[in-house]
């Protein structure tokens, strides 16, 4: 049985007589093939990002999407004399996208034989082929999240970003409080694991301990009185950018355990590894207990090493990683350098998994709130000193 073929991530669209019937010089009552419309919504809907690559006059051809009420479902749009070839690799170098993950459809055979020279990798298709492309494998994510739902409204609300960072002059923090960033903590609900899921495959880049904690073990944990599954979002006035951060924290008696940090690599230069530690250490600090922090390096989540030594974590012996021995839940599941599928690797107990992660840790002190955006967060301090008297 041959194997699932690479999805899509960008679907690049031809517009003379393959999204519309018709030439648009030729003639301005050019209409959207029927069906065409259905296609473009249920695509984007998947998280699929859609472009164009058309030799057309640019504010002719912008003004028929705007009035077919079509323009914003496009990202990136190619509409130029210049050759289809460079039109979609521009395309895939904005995007950051892989050759491979993208398709176009044209009804020339010449186009897309100029397209499919320069770049084998790329998906061609033949116009015919428009309507039934929703019913193509390729086009089918088996899992769709909130966040892909949304996907071309968050690189929109990106570009719009970039753009006003080019031209802000003013110190980097500055900047950010123009932002009007909002980050929101919370305890994970059902919905929001397979969000959590698609994040710690993706982040290797900030996934501080390396370690990968598949659906079902977090959904194991979500009501587990000792464990705290969190997940952090994050808005700016451009928009949002989705789900951005998971922790997985297991308390003890006198030091809680953070088991697993992961945030996007999206938001990095927006400092919010340091905002989420800063808020936990606040947190422990309220309930009188330490912290102590899994941690094995890569050569990819250097970052997340600078995050922790930045907010004091340390390899430094303390009597309260004694109890960090008898752990108790499910174990993790230990990422080599493939990650697909999920939950499909055999899961352990502590152990074996467990090799070359370091214990970091700290003696939580009060932190101050941050000064680069506004955080919503529930209070697990309060929490925990509820629960019991015999805490302290
Ligand atoms: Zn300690």
């Amino acid at each position: 049985m041959p194997d699932k073929p690479k999805l899509v991530k960008c679907l690049v669209w031809d517009l003379d007589n393959t999204l519309w019937q018709g030439t648009l010089l030729e003639s301005a009552e050019v209409t959207v093939f029927p069906g065409l419309r259905d296609v473009i919504v249920e695509l984007d809907s998947r998280g699929i990002l859609q472009s164009i690559a058309s030799k057309n006059d640019y504010d002719l051809a912008w003004r028929r999407l705007e009035e077919a009420g079509l323009a914003e479902y496009f990202v990136h749009p190619q509409i130029h004399w210049g050759r289809k070839s460079d039109s979609v690799g521009e395309i895939a170098e904005q995007l950051n996208f892989a050759l491979d993950t993208i398709a176009f459809i044209d009804d020339l055979p010449s186009e897309r034989a100029e397209v499919a020279f320069r770049a084998s990798e790329i998906r061609c298709y033949a116009a015919e082929q428009a309507a039934s492309l929703p019913e193509l494998p390729e086009f089918s994510p088996e899992v769709v999240t909130i966040d892909a739902r949304r996907r071309r409204q968050m690189y929109q609300a990106s570009f719009r970003r970039d753009a006003e960072r080019e031209s802000f002059a003013g110190p980097d923090e500055e900047f950010l409080r123009s932002l009007d960033l909002v980050m929101t903590v919370q305890r994970a609900g059902e919905d929001d694991l397979s969000r959590v899921e698609e994040l710690t495959l993706r982040t290797s880049q900030m996934n501080a301990t390396g370690v990968h904690y598949p659906d079902a073990v977090l959904r194991g944990l979500l009501d587990d009185q000792n464990h705290e599954v969190l997940t952090v979002t994050l808005t700016d006035r451009f928009g949002p950018h989705g789900a951005v951060g998971v922790l997985l924290l297991e308390y003890h008696r006198a030091v809680w355990h953070l088991k697993l940090l992961a945030t996007s690599c999206r938001v990095v230069s927006f400092g919010a590894g340091a905002v989420i530690l800063n808020w936990l250490i606040d947190q422990a600090a309220r309930a009188g207990a330490h912290l102590a922090a899994d941690f094995r390096p890569t050569d990819r989540n250097r970052m997340m090493d600078i995050a922790y030594r930045f907010a004091g974590f340390a390899e430094e012996p303390c009597t309260c990683t004694a109890e960090l021995g008898s752990v108790s839940g499910p174990g993790p599941v230990s990422v080599s350098g493939s990650v697909s599928g999920s939950g499909s690797g055999s899961r352990s107990e502590q152990g074996p998994d467990r090799d070359g992660i370091k214990c970091l840790h700290l003696v939580a002190d009060p932190r101050q709130a941050p000064t680069t955006m506004r955080l919503n967060s529930p209070d697990l301090a309060a929490g925990r000193l509820d629960r019991s008297g015999s805490m302290r």
